[in-house]
Parts: structure tokens; sequence; C-alpha cells
């Protein structure tokens, strides 16, 4: 009866720590000073490959291969299987017996259940024959319920102490992105704080593009990609689509069973995709990738939801802004693109030109003798006449072709992969377009001239080629309007 008062002081000492190490060390020190044992192991169990390792231990060396213990076998295994403890006061009359340390003669193994499930194993060893009595394993096992409490506390506090970072980087990722308008910035950010608080080696954000499909927007972590920035998964595959047709979060913790699994990073072994939503609206999806296999438990996935929901928001919220910053770069009159974005686009233009040794040519047009026709026939028909020109042009012209309205009747036209000589051809089309064009209730022809340029002949910064561009158009003017004249034609006649 004192052995057991004495033992339960004892107990008390391994209950009052949370921390899994110190736990560990309580238990292995009341082994050793209360059951003067001198071989002892704390195994614990593996939730991956079902084995039992050895995390701690007394009087014996740990070594690599012997410290790992296959589901099964041993005394040890042998006791987490059958859920009690098993005692072999001789080991070399013991079949199940697995030599570790060439001294041992008699072994005890005693599981560590929590409930009704086993989560670890301790494992005291004896230089003596029978050296364990019934009434020492009796007082071993009660110890080990104890421990197995103790034990489990550790893990409990270890989860919640990993939740309450988790909320943390929830309530960091909440805070960061609602500042950042900048998508590109914000879903760096994103995976960022992702990878620092959940465990997992590569995160990655797929959007959804115009065509339905998944395509990398950004992607952060150690794995070595397949994918590239910006590639799209082939529609309508991968768990990327299933979680966002399910609207539900996907989780596979063996990829190599998943069957027509597409891996993104080399190194996969488990995948996790949550769906981003917002307000019913499927925007893409956030996917998380381990190099281990059943990385992901049931309890990662409300946190990432509630990270998913957030990055959600804030998508919508870039998006929204980049539409605004749009509308910064559009006509109100015309509703075509205004100065601001051609001087903008033509400095990147130049500088894509500059790089892939391409061409690049502009083309500034003015309406001829506006001022009339506004003084004719009133404002709003010269506003309305200002409309049509700008739709006419849009129609006239390819998809990359950049037309802006650069001041009141004059409009600057951007051509990328185009020689002047080229160029010169489009603003000849787009003059006769305008000629032929009977604007409704302008009883009058309205005509355009033009000026080209190209780069680099013509100009090679953004100034010289509007200069060069002006000047050809001031030739068309000069040389009586309703024509298209090129730079090196202005060049000779200003020489
Ligand atoms: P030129 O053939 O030499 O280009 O003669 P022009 O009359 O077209 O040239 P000028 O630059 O002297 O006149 C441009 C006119 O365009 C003056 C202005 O009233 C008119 N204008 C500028 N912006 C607008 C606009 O938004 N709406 C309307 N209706 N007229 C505009
Ligand atoms: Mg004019
Ligand atoms: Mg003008």
């Amino acid at each position: 009866m004192q052995k057991i008062a004495l033992l339960y002081d004892a107990s008390q000492a391994v209950l009052s720590t949370f921390n899994l190490d110190e736990v560990l060390e309580q238990i292995l020190w009341i082994v050793r000073d209360y059951f003067h044992v001198t071989n002892a192991a704390v195994l614990l169990l593996d939730p991956n490959t079902r084995e039992f390792f050895v995390r701690t231990s007394i009087g014996r060396p740990v070594e690599g291969t012997k410290s790992r213990m296959a589901p099964g076998a041993g005394l040890i295994g042998t006791a987490a299987q059958e859920k009690r403890p098993v005692y072999a006061p001789d080991v070399s009359q013991d079949p199940r017996y697995i030599a570790h340390l060439s001294e041992t003669k008699s072994e005890v193994a005693i599981p560590l259940m929590v409930r009704d499930e086993v989560v670890g194993v301790l494992d005291i060893q004896s230089e003596e024959l029978d050296a364990f009595d019934s009434e020492t394993l009796d007082l071993l096992t009660l110890f080990s319920t104890q421990a197995s409490i103790a034990l489990e506390n550790a893990r409990l506090y270890t989860l919640e102490q990993r939740r309450s970072r988790q909320l943390e980087a929830i309530n960091a990722i909440a805070r960061q992105t609602t500042a950042v308008l900048n998508l590109d910035g914000l879903l760096g950010r994103v995976c960022d704080l992702v990878l620092q608080t959940f465990p997992v080696d590569q995160v990655v954000v797929l959007l959804l593009d115009e065509d339905a499909r998944l395509s990398v927007r950004a992607h952060k972590g150690k794995l070595t990609p397949i994918l590239t920035q910006g590639a799209a998964l082939p529609a309508g595959t991968g768990m990327g689509m299933r979680a966002l047709e399910q609207s539900k979060t996907v989780v596979e913790n063996e990829v190599a069973f998943v069957p027509h699994y597409m891996a993104s990073f080399v190194e996969t072994r488990s995948e996790m995709c949550v769906p981003l939503i917002f307000f019913g609206e499927k925007l893409g999806v956030l996917m998380l990738e381990s190099a281990k296999p059943n990385n992901f438990a049931e309890e990662d996935v409300a946190p990432l939801e509630s990270v998913a929901d957030i990055c959600a928001g804030a998508i919508q919220n870039a998006h929204y802004f980049e539409k605004a910053q749009q509308l910064a770069y559009i006509d109100g009159l015309t509703g075509i693109y205004n100065r601001r974005y051609f001087e903008l686009e033509i400095s990147s233009e130049i500088e894509r030109a500059s790089r892939y040794d391409g061409r690049l040519a502009i083309i500034m047009i003015d309406i001829d003798n506006f001022k009339r026709l506004n003084d004719e026939f009133g404002h709003l028909l010269g506003d309305e006449v200002l409309r049509q020109v700008s739709g006419a042009f849009g129609q006239q012209l390819r998809k990359v072709d950049v037309v802006c309205r650069y001041g009141g009747e004059e409009f600057a036209i951007l051509v990328p992969q185009t020689s002047g000589g080229n160029a010169m051809e489009v603003a000849e089309k787009l003059r006769r377009m305008v000629e032929a064009y009977r604007f409704p209730g302008v009883p009058v022809k309205v005509t355009i001239s033009a000026g080209v340029a190209e780069f680099p002949a013509n100009g090679q910064t953004r100034d010289e080629l509007v200069a060069a561009a002006d000047a050809a158009l001031y030739v068309s003017k000069e040389r009586g309007r309703n024509r298209v004249s090129g730079a090196s034609a202005a060049r000779k006649t200003t020489a």
C-alpha cells in the first residue's frame, strides 16, 4: 500500500508538465529510481508507418535500425497488438523475443494506452533472469496508466499550441491581406504565411481563367515544380478541379494511390486542395503539398479553409481594385484607352521590342477640320463622331494593337511586331475606312490625317517616337489632309 502511495506521488510529477520531453524524462526517472531498472525505453507510435520508435531511453544505446519496431514484432509489438503487458522472465525461452542488447535476460513491455488506443510502449530489460515479481509488474502497469495520461496531455497541449499558432497566422493573413490590393503581392504573402504556420512543403494558388481552366498564379516552397508559373492545368482534371466542382476540400494522403494523379511537384506524396469561393463565386484553389505521405490530419482542414476564405475575399478585392485601376485608363467619352494608358503601354512595348529585337510602330491620327464640324453641327454631334471613329478603329485592328484617345480629336495607336511600312498600310486602311464611312446625322465627309513612326529607326525612346509620328502627322496636314505620312518623309521635309 505504501508503495502505491509513493508511486502515486511520483506520478504527480509526470502529470505536472505538458512538455513531451519533460514527461518522457520524468517517466524514465521514476522507472530508474522507484523500480531500480537500468535499461528502459519509451517507444512512441509513428502514425505513418505504424512502427514503434525509441523516443527516449536510459542505459542502452539507441541504434538506428534497432530503434524501430515493425508492427507486431518482438515483445514490444506483441504488447501493443494485444493491448496488455507482456513479460518474458527468460528471453532465451521466448520465441517472440528480438535481441537488442546481448546482456538482456528478462524483458517486460507495457503498452501506453489512451482510452482504447496504444500510443506507445514502455520497454524494460534486465540482465537478471525473472527480474520482476508480480507485484512490481502490477505497479509498473499502474504507473503506465499515469504515464499514458501525461503523454496524451502533452500531445493535446502541443496540438493546442499549434492551433493557437495557426489562429494567429489566420489573423495575420486577414490583417495583412486586406491592405494588399496588388494581387501578386497578396498571393505571395499568403503563401509565405501558410508555409510558416502549417506542416506543408509547398503552397500553390491556382485561379480560374476565362477558359474555366486553373492556372498557377503563385507558388512557394521547397519542392521541385513540374508546372511553371502561369501554366494552366488541363481542363476538368486533377484534384484542384475536383475540389472546385464539389465546392469542398479534397485531401489525398498518398498520391500514389490516386488514379490519374497529375503531379505538380516532383516530391509530392500528400496533397490538399481547398476551393477558393467568394459569395458563391468560384475563384480558384489553394493547393498544399507535402513530400510526406499521411501529412494532412483532419484537424488541419478547418484552419486552412479559414485561410482560403480570407484569401478568396482578398482576391476579389484585388480584382475590383484592378478593375478600378483599369477604369482610370479608359476615356470616359469613347470607352477606349486614354493617353495615360498609351504612355504606360508604349514604354513596356519599347522595352519588349528591345529585349526581343522586335518591331514596333505607332500611328498618330488627327481628325481633319474638326473645329469646323463642331461649329456647324454642334458639340454633341462632334462627340458622337469621336465615339464612332473610336469604335471603327477598334474593329479594324488586331487584338494586340492598342487604340488610345490621345487628346481632343487625336488618336494614338500602338502596333506591336509591325514594321513602319506595314503600319503605313494599316494607317491607310483606317484613312480609307473613315473617308468612306457615312456618319449618321453628319451630311459632310469626315476625314483623318495620320503620321507613322517605327522603333527604333525613327526614335529610341517614347518621346522621340511620339515626336517623330507627330512630325509625320504634321506633314500630312501640310500636304492637304486626308493622307498618311511616314516619319522618314517627315525628316526629309523638315531637313
Ligand atoms: P486640323 O485639320 O488642322 O486638325 O483642324 P481641326 O479643326 O481638327 O484642329 P484644331 O486642333 O484646331 O481643333 C480641334 C477641335 O476639336 C477643337 C475642339 O473644339 C474639338 N474638340 C476637342 N475635344 C473635343 C471633344 O471632346 N468633343 C468635341 N465635340 N470636340 C472636341
Ligand atoms: Mg484636327
Ligand atoms: Mg488636333
